[in-house]
Formats: structure tokens, sequence, C-alpha cells
């Protein structure tokens, strides 16, 4: 790959026909026409929060560099922003009079209000660029190992760069596009924001089983998503359906896995909301997330629940307790031990040998109470689980 130090571009060339889609949330174009800032490779603009592109034109008032940005040459006169688009789409914005940055008086001013002295500074500040030349590949290596300045490029865009093509494009067009309607209906169940490619990643997660970048680097030249966007919506169509009530708990929980595993089951949404919100109401139930998982399984696996256990002080008191008695009754201090007919019935067990039980399930109403509460030997509480 070659590289050239170009050192004489200003801002004001880079701003000659800037184009920024507001729908899309992207800087197009520049350089009069020579330059595309986002590539389908790159990120989705997210400098937009009033600190990040303020922080970029405060650096150009006060003459600070703005850093190194590199171009890709894709012929003699046609360049792709490889680093750099979230700078130049923050001073293309400003000087294009789209957000205001705060003057010395503390008064919100746009660039054609400003000073024009200061105008001038911004237009005419000189830009470190480095123009690169190299095969696809070669580039895209190396925009995989370069630490991109500001905000590092998270896993699902650096797949996205590494398997632009035909199918990135349209899939980010549907779950990347923070103007899709359906975004905040997703938001439901997945976690993330669409500009930062959490839904695209979800999506993609959920149909090829965790495996991304095989079924990206597959698919890559496919000229549709059908698939993806059919499965995604399946699932979520799925859940919606099975789990009527919306809880937070429910944002990025695994529901292409449970999905898969699920959704031959038959499932009474009334009923699943009933045990939704008796769960939900429950005050042993430390987990929440686990509820759904707990309840699909058939409401088996109270691990899932992270059902809250007898405290140290219940459990020295019953251990105490049962233990006299046992002593008194010459038994073993395990009640089941001392039903037994092996070398265990008279077995006096030390505490850390035993567990805490419920005598009467917490699964079936029986409460985390001491009055509930029986010491048992690992064994035997093991061997009743969660009857
Ligand atoms: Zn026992």
């Amino acid at each position: 790959m070659n590289t050239t130090l170009r050192t004489e571009i200003t801002v004001a060339d880079i701003c000659e026909g800037f184009v920024y889609n507001e729908l899309e949330g992207k800087g197009l174009f520049g350089l009069a026409g020579k330059l595309t800032i986002q590539p389908e490779y790159q990120r989705n603009y997210i400098y937009a929060d009033g600190k990040k592109d303020v922080a970029v034109i405060e650096s150009l008032l006060k003459g600070y560099p703005l850093g190194l940005i590199y171009f890709v040459k894709v012929n003699a006169d046609k360049f792709e922003v490889l680093d750099g688009q979230q700078r130049i789409t923050s001073f293309g914005r400003f000087v294009t009079n789209k957000f205001a940055v705060k003057d010395e008086n503390g008064m919100e001013q746009y660039f054609s209000g400003i000073a024009a002295d200061k105008q001038a500074l911004i237009l005419n500040t000189r830009l470190t660029i480095y123009e690169c030349e190299g095969t696809e590949s070669e580039i895209k290596q190396w925009f995989r190992t370069i630490n991109i300045a500001g905000i590092p490029l998270n896993d699902q865009e650096l797949l996205n760069a590494i398997f632009s093509g035909p199918f990135v494009t349209l899939g980010k067009e549907e779950f990347s596009n923070s103007q899709n309607s359906n975004i905040q209906k997703w938001s439901a169940y997945v976690a993330g924001s669409a500009n930062r490619q959490d839904f695209l990643e979800c999506a993609l997660h959920w149909v090829s089983k965790e495996n991304i970048s095989d079924y990206m680097s597959r698919h890559r030249f496919d000229t549709n998503i059908n698939e993806l966007k059919t499965y995604f919506n399946t699932v979520i169509e799925w859940v919606s359906g099975v789990f009527t009530d919306v809880l937070s708990e429910m944002r990025g929980l695994e529901w292409g896995q449970l999905y898969e595993k699920y959704h031959g089951t038959a499932y009474n949404p009334a009923n699943v909301s009933e045990q939704v919100q008796k769960l939900y109401s429950d005050p042993y139930v430390k987990n929440r997330r686990g509820i759904f998982e707990y309840i699909l399984g058939g409401s088996v696996d109270t691990k899932l629940l992270d059902v809250r256990v007898f405290d140290e002080a219940t459990k020295k008191a019953v251990y105490a307790l049962q233990t006299a008695q046992a002593e008194t009754n010459g038994v073993s201090n395990c009640p089941l031990c001392a039903l037994g007919h092996d070398a265990n019935k008279n077995k006096s067990w030390k505490l850390p040998d035993m567990d805490a039980d419920h005598v009467s399930a917490w699964s079936k109403g029986g409460a985390t109470d001491i009055k509930n509460c029986q010491m048992l030997c690992k064994t035997h509480n093991r061997a009743k689980g969660n009857r």
C-alpha cells in the first residue's frame, strides 16, 4: 500500500459541495464531489451529541490539530474517507449551519453568526491527510488494525468494514437506520443503538446461530437480506406473541436461542402473563431477567431465578435446634438420614456439611422464612432438588 502525505487541503476545500443527509445521519460528499465521506464500510455519524461535534469546532478555533485523516485514493479524482469521517462531518455540518457552538459570552452561535476572522480561521485550517492507495483487501486489513481516533470501531462496525458489499449496505439500511419506525418496537427486546450497529448485530447473531462473521462472508455479495429480515421478524413476533407484557428486563436477552429451543411449544399468553406478573412481584426472585426462560421451560429450573436463600443466622438457629433434638432422640441431625437404614442413621453432621432447604418448596409457594427452613445433609438436599 502506498501513502502520500497531503498538507495543503483546507477545511474550506473539504466543505466545497458538502452534503449531509439528515435522515440517514451521514455526511455524504465533499471536496467538490471528489470525496465520498461515508463509504458503505464506515459507521454512521455519531458525533452529533452536542459534545464531540462541538469539540471539533473548538479545536479548530483554538488552532489545535484535528489529528490525522486518511483518504483512500479510488482513482485520480476520487477519494473515500478511511478515517476522519466523524471529524469531517462535524465541521461540514457546522460550516453549513447545522449546529451552533457557544461563544466566549456563552451565546449559541451558528457559523454564519460568528465573526469573519473566526470563520476564516476555521475555513483556512489545513488538514493533515494521508492518501492511501492499495488493493481493497490491503486497505481493509489496515483499516482493521489502525486505532480510529476518538471512539474505536466496535466488533460489528469492523465486520461491516471487512465484509462490505451489497449485503452490508442493505442490512444497514434496515437495521442501522434510526429513522426506521420499527426500531422502537425492536428496542423492547434488543439492547443498544441502531447507529452503533447493535440491531444489525443482533439480527445477524440470531440468524447465524452466533456465527456472525461466517454468515457475513457467505452472504457478502447477496443482493437481498430476505433471510435475515424474515428470521429476525419471526423471533420478534414470537416473543411479543408469547409475552404480552413488555418489561425492561426483556431487553437484550438471547431471544434467538430461546426461539430455537421453545418455538415448538404452545403457550397461553394470558397464563404466561399471569405467571410473569406473579414472579415480578415475588420478593424472593433475585434475577428477573431469568423469569422469561423459566416460564418458557415450564417453570422448573429455579436456578434461572436466583431465588433468595436462607441467611446465615437462620441456618445457624435451625441447625442448633435440629441438632439438640436429634441428640435427645439419638438419631442423625439430618431428618432424612434419620429415616434411613444405613450408617448415616445416627450421624451428627457439622454445619458446613449441611444445606438449608425449603420444607415446602419455593416454587409451590413456600416462603424463605425460618418456619419453612430445615437443614439437610448436602447429599439429601441435592437429591431433594426442586420438589
Ligand atoms: Zn441426610
